[in-house]
């Protein structure tokens, strides 16, 4: 009757419907969504609290399920039942709150989606598998430290409410579960800058989170998403390449300064140490969707998997620089490499802030991700 496919693990524990919906503080004014309301285990109590549910359900099924669960009644008025896939439509529906017993395998989608709203809920509670969950806590050094775990805490800020075990649910999933409360930043105290750019600049360096900064900015695919990308910005902005840089930057670029070993630094073998999605959870035989936060990645890094071919990557355009903007942008990034401060260490190490002050010098340079 439930479909695994489709992440249906249905709450039997009240208790634990009522706790995600009590740690929302949802006021009788606010639009809650919930996403997969299932058979409306949360729903009916979101609806008793808020003003109005907008339940957004894959399962046709479910969605007719929850939808007579409260026909006919006082709550049938405030909710409305949307059919399809969350992560598919262009938005989120603008709300107050968000809460989702979470279908595992948009688990991060489900986030990135949320952080990237640019007029978030005040709240989510929101319940993962636990491994998942701790990605989005791990603080710079742990293992499951990622660039989601970056992207929650700089766009976020997210509390661990509760853990739930799997006999709580119908039918049990095979790993345990937890609820987060995730509140985003909102109006002034949100970042004053593009979603996109920080995420993209995660993205690059989260690609090999062990690796330098510089290795990470070596890739010639990296220096060719830069190159791109200044290049609009400076016909955008009507501004003339500055090419002065070039031959002070030719000697460094050419010698030693951007032709990094990829194999790095201390010498040692890291192994794969390829981002995110790849943190682990597939060990652990749990039911995550191993890849999800590889789902969207420009193919080029997927590609970059495959060590040899970065390290010739890395090699290729210090050597054969194409063009003179090519060298401007090696210059560039270099210098900002240099006078942060960050070349020599890791994403894994490196917390919001680094990314931050990374970010904007970047921007200095005329340098974006997106
Ligand atoms: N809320 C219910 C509960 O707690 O008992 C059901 C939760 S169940 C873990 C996840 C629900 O999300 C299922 O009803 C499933 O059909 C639905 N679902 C799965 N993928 C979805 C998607 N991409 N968009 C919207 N709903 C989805």
């Amino acid at each position: 009757r439930f479909d695994k496919d489709y992440g249906q693990h249905i709450l039997k524990n009240p208790g634990i419907s009522d706790a995600i919906v009590e740690k929302a503080f949802l006021k009788p004014t606010d639009v809650v969504v919930e996403v997969g309301p299932g058979t409306g285990n949360i729903t009916v109590r979101a609806l008793e609290k808020a003003k109005k549910v907008i339940a957004i359900e894959l399962d046709p099924r479910m969605g007719a399920e929850v939808t007579k669960r409260v026909q006919g009644g006082p709550l049938a008025k405030k909710l409305e039942v949307i059919l399809g896939d969350v992560i598919k439509m262009p938005q989120i529906p603008p709300c107050d709150a968000l809460i989702s017993n979470t279908p595992y395998q948009i688990s991060s989608p489900l986030i990135f989606k949320m952080l990237s709203m640019p007029n978030p809920p005040r709240v989510a509670v929101l319940m993962f598998q636990r491994e998942f969950a701790k990605r989005l806590v791990a603080r710079p050094g742990d293992a499951l430290y990622s660039r989601l775990s970056v992207n929650v805490n700089f766009w976020a800020t997210c509390k661990h409410i509760m853990k739930v075990g799997k006999a709580n649910f119908k039918p049990p999933p095979k790993v345990e579960s937890d609820v987060v409360r995730i509140e985003p930043l909102l109006g002034s105290a949100r970042p004053n800058i593009a979603f996109e750019e920080f995420d993209g600049l995660l993205r690059i360096a989260f690609n090999r989170k062990n690796k330098t900064l510089r290795a990470a900015f070596s890739i010639k695919e990296v220096l060719a998403l830069c190159e791109r990308n200044y290049k609009i910005y400076c016909s955008l902005n009507n501004i003339p390449i500055d090419e002065s840089i070039v031959d002070s930057a030719t000697a460094t670029a050419t010698d030693d300064g951007m032709d990094v070993d990829m194999d790095d630094d201390d010498g040692k073998d890291d192994g794969d140490d390829c981002d995110d999605g790849e943190d682990g959870e597939g060990e652990a035989g749990n039911e995550m969707d191993e890849g999800e936060d590889d789902d969207d990645m420009p193919t080029f890094f997927k590609e970059m998997k495959d060590a040899e071919a970065a390290k010739e990557a890395a090699k290729t355009p210090s050597k054969n620089p194409k063009s003179k903007v090519a060298l401007v942008v090696r210059a560039k990034v270099d210098k900002v490499l240099t006078t942060t401060g960050l070349g020599d260490r890791r994403a894994r190490q490196c917390d919001q802030n680094d990314f931050l002050k990374l970010l904007l010098a970047f921007h200095e340079e005329g340098i974006h991700f997106s």
